[in-house]
């Protein structure tokens, strides 16, 4: 089969089967195909391994990862889309097709339902739905998943939260959630125009390696994220200021006694503390019990 990642496929697809766009669900479809090979090459994918790629639409991305992979498993949510990619997929049999919420599935059930146990660690491939973006990202890390590695095309600015460093405008309760399960590597930034409809934002594939344990040792990782969200509810606030009025039951000289046992000036900001620094103060915080 042509390529589905082009202008005169996507439309003729779209004419074949009488699709209608659907906005809400953020269906923007990738139309270059220089662009999937990019997605592939930082994937790795490697001809025994299982991708879940979440939200195929008609199956642009899908077919590049057919032509690697031992298993594709294409988790749309679109009822409509379905029989569409049945259909362009009916002679490759490690494509399988699954009517689902990426926000509601259990991607270890599914993958061993349609690969078997044997398939696990799998990886993750996607061009996310843009409304969707961070909830999908968060499910997946703090679901306790067993992928080896997320590829994802997403929109520019989320990609740049992501990989954030401390001490920038763009780190924050994302970069932190992502850093804390994953290393972050930005792969390529992808404009509008290679995607119909044309987007309003830019994008950019980024890839997060699953680290074999989390990147710093936290005793209680509900109170390492609840504090990591105290700390940037009110970024311009200091840290002795954003944690007191944060709603946590302790007052000030709690949280200054708190700080001073982790070694932090109470004067910093949140958003210029290292996951380190926010391990050091939860674990603090989870002795007191808290
Ligand atoms: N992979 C295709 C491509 O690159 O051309 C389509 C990408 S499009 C940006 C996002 C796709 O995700 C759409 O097909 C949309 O229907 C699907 N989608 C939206 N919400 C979803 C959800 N909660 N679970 C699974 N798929 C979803």
């Amino acid at each position: 089969m042509d390529r589905i990642a082009t202008p005169s496929m996507t439309r003729e697809i779209i004419n074949k089967y009488g699709l209608r766009m659907h906005k809400t669900l953020g269906q923007n479809f990738l139309i270059e195909p220089k662009f999937i090979e990019k997605i592939m090459e930082a994937a790795e994918i490697k001809d025994n391994q299982v991708v879940v790629e979440i939200g195929p639409g008609i199956g642009a991305l899908t077919q590049g990862l057919a032509e690697k992979a031992a298993g594709v498993i294409a988790l749309e949510i679109d009822r409509g889309l379905i029989d569409v990619l049945q259909d362009i997929f009916r002679e490759k049999t490690n494509v399988h097709v699954v009517h689902g919420d990426a926000l509601k599935v259990d991607f270890d059930l599914l993958v061993q339902e349609q690969m078997g146990k044997r398939a696990i660690p799998y990886k993750v491939v996607a061009n996310l739905p843009y409304y969707i973006t961070t909830p999908i990202i968060m499910r997946l890390l703090e679901g306790g998943f067993h992928f080896s590695s997320l590829v994802l095309m997403v929109q520019k600015e989320v990609a740049r939260r992501m990989a954030a460093l401390p001490g920038t405008k763009d780190y924050g309760a994302l970069s932190i959630g992502v850093q804390y399960f994953c290393k972050p590597q930005l792969i390529t930034t992808v404009p509008p125009t290679v995607f119909y409809p044309k987007p309003e934002v830019e994008s950019t594939v980024i890839r997060l390696d699953k680290r074999e344990r989390p990147a710093v040792v936290v005793t209680n990782e509900k109170i390492f994220f609840a504090l990591v969200k105290a700390a940037f509810g009110q970024r311009r606030k200091t840290l002795l200021n954003a944690l007191s009025n944060s709603g946590y039951p302790l007052n000030k000289e709690e949280w200054q006694h708190l700080l001073e046992m982790s070694r932090l000036d109470p004067k910093r900001r949140g958003e210029t503390l290292s996951l380190e620094e926010f391990a050091v103060l939860a674990n603090h915080l989870s002795d007191k019990g808290t």
